[in-house]
């Protein structure tokens, strides 16, 4: 019986933790830093295959004359952000939709959690 109850639950959102200072991403692909002890230097990447990745780039840029901290994506890569963006959008407007269809809080939290859901995958860039 309880888990019955259970599985009629919403599922969980997950929020951003303590909201005040914004989460910390890689320097490269994006992907959410994990929260560090406050031990040595602060990390800018997640692995050392992104940490390697951005030093390459950074090399290539310096050669160009690009600025430094230029960011360069692919066309592929452009299209793929496009893409999320649209999603994003989409998944906005379909909240404006319900509320004006009157949806119940219910519905609404379930959209709101899938904007939610849309805008963690944006923050990864790479
Ligand atoms: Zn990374």
């Amino acid at each position: 019986m309880r888990e019955a109850a259970e599985l009629t639950q919403p599922a969980p959102v997950e929020l951003v933790p303590g909201r005040r200072g914004a989460p910390r991403h890689c320097g490269w692909c994006g992907r959410r830093l994990p929260e560090g002890g406050n031990v040595g230097r602060r990390r800018r990447y997640c692995g050392q295959s992104c940490r390697q990745r951005a030093y390459e780039r950074r090399t290539a840029l310096q050669r160009s004359g690009l600025p430094e901290d230029a960011v360069v994506l692919s066309d592929t890569e452009v299209a793929a952000l496009q893409d999320r963006l649209f999603q994003l959008r989409c998944a906005a407007e379909d909240i404006v939709t319900a509320a004006d269809d009157g949806a119940d809080t219910r519905e609404l939290r379930g959209l709101a959690a899938e904007i939610a859901r849309a805008a963690k995958d944006l923050e990864q860039l790479r």
